[in-house]
């Protein structure tokens, strides 16, 4: 018998005594008379269902009673919160604000106003003073002497001519040419060209290859022989360059340079006065050009036959026209060279 039923046997034991008890002391109560107040009393309907109450009541208390431990709730001990420390916040600095001054504002200086002058002044193509010989063509009293029409030529020409005349304004040539000459001059030197004027009176005596000399020695950079045409049909107008051939028996290695300037006077002479465009002339019966060591032209600007020509030709405008077109025109030649 286990030690639990023992209990359970001797409990059992009890109670059956005292229900044996109870039956045969009960009688008097009947009665109505408490012994004693506070005394136990069991109710009158104490009957055999009471006495299985009481039994069966009992083995309640007997467990309390028997402390045979009932295997202690292990409490394994639920591994206590091993408070593996949840990483504490390790308060890995957030890199506190390294400060990294924000660049500054460099001030990069917004390009500053360079000055470039708005106004751009006229080219300064002349800047590295290149040299220009103007030959305003003609004198007042032409020369009629003859000279060979180049170095070492068996053909004589007259040395000058006078040139023709407005054929509707009675001006000489001689002098429209100076006119356009000097603003030519004027032009040239504002641009930063050194300028050097065959002549700047009517009062002369310089034959077309004294005229070529004076470039020559000079050393001109370009020779701009200026003058003015004549047709016998009034109806022909237009300006036109003339400079030598290829063939020239004289300078022809002088040929595509004067070429050049040729054509790029011709074309800015016509585009800033609106005339028509005739030609570059080549051709090697002209003394001044024969006689010339370095590049040249003449610049025939229009024709004094021609009424509309000889009338424009006669106005301040138009004048101031045809310097610039040939400033314009030794620019350009001097651009590409
Ligand atoms: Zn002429």
């Amino acid at each position: 018998m286990s030690k639990r039923n023992k209990i359970k046997f001797l409990i059992s034991c009890i109670c059956v005594l005292c229900v044996c008890a109870l039956l045969g002391g009960c009688g008097d109560r009947k009665n109505g008379v408490n012994l004693s107040a506070g005394e136990h009393v069991i109710p009158e309907a104490t009957t055999a269902s009471t006495v299985d109450l009481t039994v069966t009541a009992l083995p309640a208390p007997t467990a309390t009673m028997t402390p045979t431990p009932t295997t202690a709730p292990t409490a394994t001990p639920t591994t206590a919160p091993t408070a593996t420390p949840t990483t504490a916040p390790t308060a890995t600095p957030t890199t506190a604000p390294t400060a990294t001054p924000t660049t500054a504002p460099t001030a990069t200086p917004t390009a500053a106003p360079t000055a470039t002058p708005t106004v751009a002044p006229t080219p300064k193509t002349g800047e590295e003073g290149k040299l220009v010989v103007i030959d305003a063509g003609h004198q007042r009293k032409g020369n009629n002497e003859k000279e060979p029409d180049g170095p070492g030529s068996s053909t004589l020409k007259a040395k000058v001519s006078s040139g023709t005349t407005g054929h509707f304004t009675g001006i000489p040539e001689y002098e429209l040419n100076l006119i356009v000459a000097k603003k030519l001059q004027a032009i040239l030197l504002e641009r930063g060209y050194r300028v050097i004027m065959v002549r700047e009176t009517h009062e002369v005596n310089l034959s077309n290859s004294e005229r070529a000399e004076i470039a020559n020695k000079a050393g001109a950079d370009v020779f701009v022989r200026i003058h003015a045409n004549a047709n016998d049909n009034s109806s022909v107008d237009g300006a036109e360059t003339l400079c030598q051939t290829k063939n020239n028996p004289y300078n022809s290695k002088l040929y595509e340079k004067s070429r050049k300037l040729s054509q790029a006077i011709l074309d800015a002479f016509c585009e800033e006065c609106g005339c028509r465009k005739r030609r570059v002339v080549e051709t090697d019966t002209m003394s001044g050009i024969n006689w010339c060591k370095v590049p040249v032209t003449i610049v025939e600007m229009g024709f004094m036959t021609n009424e509309k020509e000889d009338l424009l030709m006669a106005t301040e405008e138009y004048r101031n026209k045809m310097a610039k077109g040939i400033a314009d025109g030794i620019d350009a030649y001097f651009r590409t060279e």
